[in-house]
């Protein structure tokens, strides 16, 4: 491999960018340490406007050829991609564990695969929208669904293969170039994806990785002329500074970003499923956008839900995230544990307390206890704001319409979770619940096929199936008068 290589957790990986199908150095670089055990991992480039403007003029110049490919003739390109992230599965979990401490089995058995799915299945649903066509009275609407052209993507570091990958599938199938500003606490899978996919065959410029940090690169990035989509995923008050650039080019975004999900718990559920369900909210150390942290419980059963998830939340060991028998790794980094401890201490000075954790486990600079918040009023901090760690919040509520306004009583609206076996009921309160998912009775379940986005400060728009489609392309209608041909 040449140019500059780390080498971690036994993988040779580039620190440099990936532009035009070569790897570019830059002067400027910074420091990537693991949270796992605060080991130096890599000294990673960082682009500036320079580097940007490299690796958007290269997916420009690409863009015609790829485009012309069409779904059919990608689709080699891209399933020897989704093969290629497959040969590498070990590797990359490894990488990714020891990058962003993600969970080690999690990664090989869920979240590897998936990023190959993602490429998969989406080169695979783009053959779907060909020669599709509406009849009128007076014409016949051929509905296109063109390549846009570059597109921007952006994605945050508590699953960077598999939230890049999401963007990267559908992006590249409906004939898109791109340019991947990876998370700058998390940037090496990214790194070994540019080689993947340039082994798999696809051209240079269509797929460029230009690392960095989010105000220099990114910003670069998403103020740049000439890109006809931008995708994020990432923090609320990040993407209103993206926006405002999307906005001043009327450059199409896409937004997918933080939570504060309700997780409720009916009297008529299955409440050893559920409990197990509520453990799990600290998986990852409940830096997991989707995660159901205000736990919402009828208070008919308080008493012996409350022991059942005690028990459960008890077997939830907090370690190693390499060691299989770890449920909570670290938090991401010194700035982010900061963050997290701010929130618990300001939550007991609100009066909240504590029914367990509540401060750093006795194991690393990084390591948080799984952290249960009781006398929680809705209005709290604790309550409305997304804390992005092992903090969960426990209310309860007596009546369906109640436990209605308490879910909705946040500025987010990403996703929800709700446990009942009465489905009429489960139905009815899921109905009005502001969220892009709302699962009943599971959890994290998410069909490729099936729509994903935020509502409120959640997000923008819809991914997923044709909804990701809609998105990464120009969709033309070449509607012809009916019996106009000789
Ligand atoms: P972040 O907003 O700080 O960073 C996300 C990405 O944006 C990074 O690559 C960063 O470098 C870049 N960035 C930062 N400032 C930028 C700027 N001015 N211009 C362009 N790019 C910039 O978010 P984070 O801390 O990395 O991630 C955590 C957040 O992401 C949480 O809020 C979480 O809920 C959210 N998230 C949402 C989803 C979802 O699917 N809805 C998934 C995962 C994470």
């Amino acid at each position: 491999m040449s140019g500059n290589v780390a080498k971690v957790a036994g993988v040779e990986v580039s620190t440099d960018h990936w532009i035009n199908g070569r790897r570019v150095s830059s002067k400027e670089r910074f420091a990537n340490f693991s949270p796992v055990d605060g080991s130096h991992l890599a000294d990673v480039a960082a682009a500036g406007k320079a580097e940007v403007d490299e690796a958007v003029a290269a997916a420009r110049k690409a863009f015609p050829a790829w485009a012309a490919l069409g779904p059919k003739g990608r689709l080699p390109y891209l399933k020897r991609f989704a093969e290629g992230i497959r040969a590498r599965a070990a590797e990359l979990a490894a990488v990714e564990t020891m990058d962003n401490g993600s969970l080690l089995l999690g990664n090989q058995h869920r979240v590897v695969p998936r990023a190959a799915q993602n490429i998969e299945f989406f080169a695979d649903w783009a053959l779907t929208l060909e020669g599709h066509s509406i009849e009128g009275a007076e014409v016949i609407n051929h509905v296109k669904y063109d390549p846009s052209g570059v597109a921007a993507l952006i994605t945050p570091w508590n699953a960077p293969l598999m939230l890049t990958t999401w963007k990267v599938g559908p992006a590249l199938a409906a004939g898109n170039t791109i340019v991947v500003k990876p998370p700058e606490w998390a940037p090496l899978t990214c790194s070994l994806m540019a080689d993947i996919a340039h082994a798999a065959g696809i051209p240079a410029g269509v797929l460029n990785v230009v690392q960095g940090i989010g105000e220099v690169a990114g910003d670069a990035l998403v103020n740049h002329p000439d890109l006809d989509r931008i995708s994020f995923t990432g923090s609320t008050d990040t993407a209103k500074i993206i926006g405002q650039a999307a906005a001043r080019s009327i450059t199409p975004m896409s937004s997918e970003l933080g939570g504060k999900s309700p997780f409720i718990v009916c009297a008529d559920a299955d409440l050893d499923a559920a409990a197990q369900t509520v453990a799990g909210q600290y998986m990852n150390a409940g830096q997991v956008c989707l995660a159901g942290t205000r736990i919402l419980v009828e208070k008919s059963i308080e008493e012996p839900f409350l022991e059942k998830v005690r028990s459960a939340a008890s077997h939830m060991v907090v370690g190693d995230p390499r060691d299989k028998d770890t449920r909570v790794g670290p938090l991401i980094h010194p700035e982010h544990f900061e963050r997290v401890a701010g929130f618990v201490e300001r939550a007991k000075k609100d009066g909240a307390v504590p029914l367990w954790g509540g401060s750093r486990a006795n194991l690393g600079e990084l390591y948080f206890q799984p952290t249960l918040f009781a006398h929680v009023s809705p209005e709290l901090e604790i309550a409305q704001r997304e804390v992005f760690g092992p903090v969960l919040t426990w209310q309860t509520f007596s009546s369906d319409d109640e436990v209605v306004e308490t879910a909705n009583n946040t500025r987010y609206g990403l996703a929800g979770t709700l446990f009942s076996r009465n489905e009429a009921r489960a139905m009815n309160i899921a109905s009005k619940v502001v969220a892009g998912t709302l699962w009943v009775n599971c959890f994290f379940v998410r069909d490729l096929a099936a729509p994903f986005g935020g509502s409120r400060d959640s997000g923008i728009g819809r991914e997923g199936g044709s909804w990701s489609f809609d998105f990464y392309s120009d969709i033309k209608n070449i509607s012809v008068r009916k019996g106009s041909f000789a």
